[in-house]
């Protein structure tokens, strides 16, 4: 659903864009490019109208200078144009000249005077003729012509033959106008190029001029310009314009005359007609058009401008495609930001959700924590109950062991004392009996006694031995003294006790403990443990070896831990010997002096009196390694534990 509704907004968000892409392609069409075509095209008549006004003003300027002098011969018109340096000033000037009214009956002798005119060619002009012939009076003759060359063809041209010339020189000497000529083809050369003459009437000057007829009366001539068109229109227009801007221009006849003809060919002058430009004009953008009406001698141009595509006019592609872009993006923005809200939305659901879950989740966890604490709970109930059945079932087997040792010594006591008392018996019947007693008996009565006391001795002493190590093995933490004492000190004496057996077994020690390093704790019972691994070291490491090495090590370990390591190069322990050390009665020795209950003792020890930890590890006919980590000193809370 949300998804089609963010299709609906990139639906219309690119309607939207293409719109305002066609909205503003005809904005552009409608007020930039149309407001900067039209000031282009009234530019170009503006140029056109003034270049034609300094031309005209070269014809006022003819006029004048017969204005001054009506008799202006070969000669002055020569040097007068020459002046004008026309080629270099008027380069749209084919030529000026100077076009003569003569009637019919002064014609022979005009023709004459002419030929033998030397002003200027020192030649004269013999080959001076009319052309084409005409019989209309009067003729309208080209008489001078400047510059001649390149223009010889027009030396002696009678205007009255052509009507468009006629109808134009008519026009001028009545009105005393300037007055153009519609299209013509020039004489002058062979290119066909359009051209037109414009000609103003030159009057003798001592006549009024009022009335048409005083005009008709009094008309000498007229000065004219001939011009080519294209010449023309490349000093007015920028060429670099015309890549932008075709222009043609037709004549529409005279001002206040008829029509053209239609037969006339119009076409004064075509911006694509140049030969010049053969290069690929761009297409007319449609709707660009304008003219203008340019009002020459008398005459009506109409000036048809058309835009060309392109930079100036043509449509500019940027905006548009920039806008089609803009749009688009947006458009599509938005429609991903739709389609990304319900997402977001969906998440947001997804979150509330999972929210609801967690809370149920949460209460469920609530509950098997209770659960879980009823049965730490219960589970500590039943380690208290282990560790009291744990402890009787140690005691029991405590006191089973305790039986059984004690049994064979106290046995062996109960036995021969028993037999003694046999013995005794006997020697007293046997000594009431017969009264007299031989001295053998008696000696032999002894020797039995004595050895029976000592098999008692022996015995009970074993018995009373053991009685001492069944003490030990209840620590009694009271019965110790605790002070402040050196370690090295306490390790010195317990290893003065053991001096005669180290020697006996060729053990060499060697001690490396500080001497800084002091313990507040009980003294006895570390030394009790000392004596106990010493003796082991002693009684397993090195039975049966030759010699061996006691490493004996200690080191301050933080601010209140010392570690004590003791280590022999013995025959070492197995795993199972190893798993089973700190048990009670566990020994590898039975028999043969070991009562399996010094690890047990040192390891009760260590762990209640000592308050520290104790690790053994050994490798078979490596050696073993005790470690030992014990507080320096303890707390009194420990103390009273
Ligand atoms: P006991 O010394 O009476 O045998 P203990 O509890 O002291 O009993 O030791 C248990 C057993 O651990 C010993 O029988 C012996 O096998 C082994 N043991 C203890 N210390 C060493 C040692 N330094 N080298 C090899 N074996 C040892
Ligand atoms: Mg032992």
């Amino acid at each position: 659903m949300m998804r089609g509704r963010g299709y609906l907004a990139f639906f219309v968000g690119i309607s939207l864009t293409a719109w305002t892409c066609y909205f503003v392609m005809e904005e552009q069409q409608k007020l930039q490019v149309q407001a900067g075509f039209q000031r282009d095209a009234e530019k170009v008549a503006r140029d056109t109208q003034s270049r034609l006004q300094i031309y005209f003003d070269s014809l006022h300027g003819m006029k004048g200078v017969y204005a001054v002098n009506d008799r202006i011969d070969r000669l002055h018109f020569h040097r007068y144009v020459n002046e004008l340096k026309i080629d270099k000033r008027y380069p749209g000037f084919q030529a000026l000249q100077f076009v003569r009214v003569v009637p019919e009956a002064q014609l022979p002798a005009f023709v004459e005077r002419v030929k033998r005119d030397t002003s200027v060619d020192p030649k004269g002009y013999p080959d001076f003729y009319l052309h084409p012939a005409s019989a209309r009076s009067p003729h309208y003759i080209i008489e001078y012509t400047e510059p001649l060359k390149g223009n010889e063809n027009a030396f002696g041209l009678d205007l009255s033959a052509l009507p468009q010339h006629l109808k134009a020189l008519e026009l001028g000497r009545d009105s005393g106008e300037i007055v153009a000529t519609g299209r013509i083809t020039l004489v002058q050369d062979a290119s066909g190029e359009p051209g037109f003459v414009a000609r103003a009437p030159v009057y003798r000057n001592d006549v009024p001029l009022e009335t048409t007829a005083q005009r008709r009366e009094a008309i000498v001539g007229f000065v004219a310009i001939v011009f080519r068109m294209n010449t023309l229109m490349r000093e007015v227009v920028d060429p670099a314009l015309l890549e932008h801007l075709h222009l043609r221009i037709e004549d529409g006849g005279f001002q206040n005359g008829k029509p053209l003809d239609p037969g006339v060919d119009p076409l004064m002058y075509d911006s694509d007609g140049r030969v010049e430009s053969h290069q690929e004009r761009a297409e007319l953008v449609p709707g660009l058009v304008t003219q203008t009406v340019l009002p020459v001698g008398q005459r009506n141009w109409i000036m048809k401008f058309e835009g060309r595509a392109g930079s100036r006019y043509g449509r500019s592609q940027l905006p548009v495609v920039l806008i089609g872009v803009a749009g688009f993006t947006i458009s599509g923005l938005i429609a991903l930001l739709l389609v990304a809200n319900r997402r977001e939305s969906d998440a947001r659901h997804g979150l509330e959700f999972s929210l609801k879950e967690l809370e149920l989740q949460k209460n469920n966890v609530e509950e098997a924590r209770n659960d879980l604490s009823r049965v730490v709970a219960t589970l500590k109930q039943a380690q208290t109950n282990l560790q009291t059945s744990e402890k009787m079932a140690s005691l029991g087997a405590l006191v089973a062991g305790v039986a059984h040792e004690l049994n064979t010594p106290i046995g062996n006591s109960l036995l021969t004392a028993s037999a003694l008392g046999d013995m005794v018996r006997d020697f007293e019947r046997r000594l009431k009996e017969d009264g007299g007693l031989k001295r053998s008996a008696l000696e032999s009565h002894l020797g039995d006694a004595r050895k029976a006391c000592d098999i008692m001795t022996s015995s009970l002493t074993r018995a009373a031995d053991l009685i001492t190590s069944f003490k030990q093995v209840a620590v009694d933490q009271a019965s110790g003294q605790r002070r402040r004492f050196r370690l090295d000190e306490v390790l010195h004496d317990t290893l003065a006790t053991y001096a005669a057996q180290l020697r006996r077994a060729s053990c060499s020690v060697t001690v490396d403990v500080p001497a800084d390093l002091v313990f507040d704790s009980y003294p006895g019972s570390l030394s009790q443990v000392l004596s106990n691994l010493i003796g082991n070291a002693l009684l397993h490491g090195f039975d049966g070896r030759d010699d061996g090495t006691l490493w004996i090590s200690a080191r301050r370990e933080g601010p209140d831990l010392a570690v004590l390591q003791l280590r022999d190069n013995g025959v070492g322990m197995t795993d199972v010997v190893l798993h089973k050390i700190f048990d009670p009665f566990f020994t590898t020795k039975m028999g043969q002096g070991g009562s399996g209950l010094g690890m047990n003792i040192v390891y009760n020890i260590v762990t209640s009196v000592l308050k520290g930890t104790i690790r053994v590890e050994s490798v078979p006919a490596e050696g073993t390694s005790v470690t030992l980590v014990l507080p320096l000193w303890l707390k009194e809370d420990v103390l009273q534990a």
